[in-house]
């Protein structure tokens, strides 16, 4: 006799199995919840799963690199849901006309294990990593930061751009980019943000005078995007595109000169920019500082960076949020992911052309 399932997600699951939610729906859901809220219930839902930091099963993500880029597997669990990420990195991809980042991801259920929402997280990704900048932003850069640079015009920038403006009132940008044309494309996106937007020809330009530094490029080598000359006291370093062993952004004198805080420190030692740091180099996991258990910016003056490398409990707090959106706004279809089965001890059947699917 079969047990009545409590848990509404699963009910459903049950019933019809798990819910995809593609690319172009997760667009189509950004478009009707609105991108400024969807980033707003993420940056939410981050905070309120790092402050309950402790319940969670970590791991830093587990990383198979070729010459030309990297793909990560990022698991995370509580009590009651499970979530991984599959995403790549291949600065390389855009020349063929493919994204550098590009992934997808599961949210289960502990219980039973049952893959209750299977979900596109390009574009989520990029939500999620601007929820998460501006996240930190807010509780690490000066409150009255006004102008932000940002190094690296591709597929994340228009997101960290408008979540800063929205989480934190940034209302100017400053922007570079190698390549021209992802500039000029990040304008024309901007266009009626309310944002003013000032393409310069080179980083130290766009630096100069600004209150938060995004760093976002996407190179495969120890690059020196930011050099000590260009920082001045009081900065807030968003230092988002270093993410990966070999690949960094800003020049260490830098660290040695700043606050650092990280994700989840044991990946952030391997992947983020204090990769090139001694083992004793101090940072600080940031769940510390919203729980009020270390102290965040301690002066003005003080130049503070957020070395992210993106953490899987981020993705966590995103699926959740994107799991529920569909749902209440009916997006998405539900799929037989793993097989419908009358009889649960009897997956042979299904390979009969008229297996029995419960009613
Ligand atoms: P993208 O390829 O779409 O854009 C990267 C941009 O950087 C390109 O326009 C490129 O021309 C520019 N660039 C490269 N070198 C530069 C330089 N020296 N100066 C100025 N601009 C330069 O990639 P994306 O999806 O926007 O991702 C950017 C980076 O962010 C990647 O390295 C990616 O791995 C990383 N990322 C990190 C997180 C995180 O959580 N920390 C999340 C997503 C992506």
């Amino acid at each position: 006799m079969k047990t009545t399932v409590q848990n509404p997600d699963l009910a459903r699951f049950v019933e019809a199995g798990t819910l995809y939610l593609g690319a172009p729906e997760a667009a189509e859901l950004v478009r009707r919840h609105g991108l400024a809220t969807c980033v707003e219930a993420i940056a939410a839902n981050i905070r309120t799963d790092f402050l309950c930091w402790g319940d969670f099963d970590k791991t830093a993500r587990v990383a198979a690199h070729s010459d030309v880029g990297v793909i990560e597997l990022m698991p995370v669990a509580d009590a009651h849901r499970y979530s991984f990420k599959y995403v790549n990195g291949h600065p390389g991809n855009t020349r063929l006309g493919l994204s550098t980042v590009m992934a997808f991801g599961v949210l289960a259920d502990v219980a039973t294990g049952a893959p209750l929402f299977l979900s596109e997280l390009t574009l989520t990704t990029a939500l999620r990593t601007a929820a998460m900048s501006a996240l930190a932003a807010k509780v690490l850069a000066r409150p009255d930061s006004r102008v932000m640079a940002l190094i690296g015009n591709g597929a994340q920038s228009e997101f960290q751009a408008l979540a800063f403006q929205h989480l934190l009132g940034i209302t100017e940008l400053r922007v570079y980019d190698v390549d021209p044309a992802a500039s000029a494309k990040l304008v024309a996106n901007l266009q009626g943000s309310g944002l003013r937007v000032t393409v310069c020809a080179s980083t130290a330009e766009a630096v100069k005078g600004a209150d938060i530094v995004t760093t976002v490029t996407a190179d495969k080598r120890n690059a020196l995007i930011l050099t000590p000359e260009m920082i001045q006291p009081g900065m807030h370093l968003n230092a988002v595109g270093g993410d990966c062993p070999g690949k960094t952004e800003l020049h260490g004198d830098i660290l040695h000169a700043s606050k650092v805080f990280v994700e989840y420190e044991p990946q952030s030692r391997i992947e983020g920019e204090i990769q090139h740091q001694p083992a004793d180099f101090a940072v600080t996991e940031f769940w510390q500082v919203l729980r009020g258990e270390r102290s965040g910016r301690d002066s003005a003056d003080q130049v503070t960076v957020f070395d992210s490398v993106g953490f899987a409990l981020e993705d966590f707090s995103a699926l959740r949020f994107m799991q529920q959106t569909a749902e209440r706004l009916g997006l998405g279809e539900r799929i037989a992911l793993v097989p419908p089965l009358a009889d649960p001890k009897n997956l042979f059947g299904s390979l009969r052309a008229t297996a029995a699917v419960p009613a």
